[in-house]
């Protein structure tokens, strides 16, 4: 039995909380490998710092060794620090060195990467001792270690998965045969070139599930700090409850459209190989979580969980019967696509095709259609700061009056749908709205469809 177990930033965000994942760890029966976030606030840090460099390197340098060797002090005691002061010595110099380089290449967005992926190679050496300390055999290995290949861009990395088995196999299996747990840094990979990209930010679900596809591990286990995935999320709606099952699909679509206790790109890696998952909460080990698989018990109800992907724009593309020549719509696609714009849905009439895409990406959106000057675009619209409800049930496309019930609950709300997405997948209906509305529109939609009364908490 492999288990690969994945712990997020709170889970290992002080000495208390990295001792209590430790003894989780350390209960587990056969193989494991351990795969861990920074600790929380680490990543943010190294973000905000990085508009302060490299003429700041020696501060930044010196708040990120005092942090981490003061919970190092506390988590293992004084006098159990010279193996782990070796290893943390000897990454505080390549980090040093990092951010001491030259101001040139602050521009260059995977030196970013590099400097943001920081946090993970001193959280899982504090895991690794701490593991060691109880007297467990166990290293603490970086991506470039296990071989862990990234392609993309940078913020939004994604696994080559063929590579990364064959070289896990070669490089994990060792440590495994010898009863050794390893503990892995998550959140990035490294590209042909040697340097890190990251999955975005996240990122260490994925690396998890790449880790358990790379491993064929028998179970993927992500530790985080609520009890599994739930009906909503819990700081936006107080009642939201845990979803005893789910199935993959379900998952990925709550994950890709909002639902941020799993990357969105978590479900790929696991469900290409039938590898179960569970999301458990690291303060209450005793809970046994959500397992997420292929298959799951039917449930009676409407819907079974409703995310919400805030921060978003619709941009239309406008072009008099641009039904009848299906070339523009594919130009105007291949041009999103060589900007990698991330497309969240998509509507068409007899002359305007809407996209609905993040805030983020409209500026170079925008440059790209202007400086293309392509006459069969005869005009472009932005309607910013929308965000998509995305509900999640079963078979909701079979189900007579589906929409009917769902949208009155938005005209209850006081609101007007900007956009629809229905039909594309039987256990998602998506639709937009304008940002200000999405709380009490989820709160409405909760109180109504899963737990069957009205709305118990006001803003
Ligand atoms: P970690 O640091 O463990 O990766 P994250 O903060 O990334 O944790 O994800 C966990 C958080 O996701 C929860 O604290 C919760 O607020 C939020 N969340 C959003 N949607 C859901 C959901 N459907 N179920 C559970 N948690 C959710
Ligand atoms: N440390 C990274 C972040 O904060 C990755 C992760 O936590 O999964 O985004
Ligand atoms: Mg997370």
């Amino acid at each position: 039995m492999l288990t690969v177990m994945k712990f997020g930033g709170t889970s290992v965000g002080s000495v208390e909380a990295l001792k209590r994942v430790s003894e989780i760890i350390a209960s587990c029966k056969g193989n494991v490998v351990v795969v861990t976030s920074a600790m929380s606030g680490i990543t943010n840090f190294l973000e905000e710092a990085y508009s302060v460099l490299p003429f700041k390197a020696a501060e930044v340098a010196e708040r990120f060794e005092k942090k981490h060797l003061e919970v190092a002090e506390a988590l293992l005691g004084k006098d159990n620090m010279s193996a782990f002061l070796k290893e943390f010595e000897s990454r505080m110099k390549v980090f040093t060195t990092l951010i001491q380089d030259d101001s040139s290449r602050l521009n260059d967005p995977y030196y970013m990467d590099n400097v943001i992926s920081q946090g993970e190679r001193f959280s899982s050496l504090l895991l690794s001792h701490q593991l060691i300390l109880m007297g467990k055999d166990s290293a603490a290995l970086t991506s470039e270690d296990c071989g862990i290949r990234s392609e993309g861009r940078p913020m939004n990395g994604h696994a080559d998965l063929r590579s990364t088995e064959a070289a896990m196999g070669f490089m994990i299996r060792p440590y495994l045969d010898r009863g050794c747990i390893p503990v892995i840094t998550g959140f990035y990979g490294v590209m042909e070139n040697g340097k890190p990209l990251t999955f975005g930010r996240g990122g260490s679900d994925y690396s998890a599930a790449v880790i358990a596809n790379a491993l064929n591990a028998d179970l993927l286990e992500i530790w985080t700090d609520v009890d599994g995935f739930m009906s909503a999320d819990p700081r936006i709606v107080k009642s939201a409850v845990k979803i005893e099952e789910m199935n993959y699909g379900e998952a990925a679509e709550l994950a890709y459209f909002g639902a941020k206790v799993l990357h969105p790109r978590t479900i790929e890696p696991i469900r290409m190989k039938h590898i179960p998952l569970r999301v458990r909460n690291s303060f209450r080990p005793e809970d046994c979580g959500t397992l997420v698989s292929h298959l799951r018990r039917p449930r009676e109800g409407l819907l079974r969980s409703i995310a919400a992907k805030t921060d978003l724009s619709i941009i239309s593309f406008s072009s008099s019967e641009m039904a009848y020549h299906p070339d523009i719509v594919s130009k105007i696609l291949s041009m999103l696509s060589e900007e990698d714009v991330t497309l969240y849905s998509v509507s068409t009439s007899l002359s305007t095709v809407a996209f609905l895409i993040h805030n983020n990406d409209v500026r170079k959106t925008l440059k790209k259609f202007n400086g293309s000057n392509d006459p069969n675009i005869e005009r472009i619209d932005i309607k910013s700061n929308v965000a998509l409800i995305s509900c999640v049930g079963d078979s909701l496309l079979s189900r007579c009056g589906v929409s009917a019930e769902i949208f009155a609950v938005v005209k209850d709300a006081h609101a007007s749908v900007q956009m629809i997405s229905e039909g594309a997948s039987d256990v998602s209906l998506n639709f937009v709205v304008p940002m200000g509305r999405v709380t009490d529109i989820m709160r409405m939609m909760h109180a109504r469809f899963i737990e069957g009364g009205q709305p118990k908490e006001t803003e």
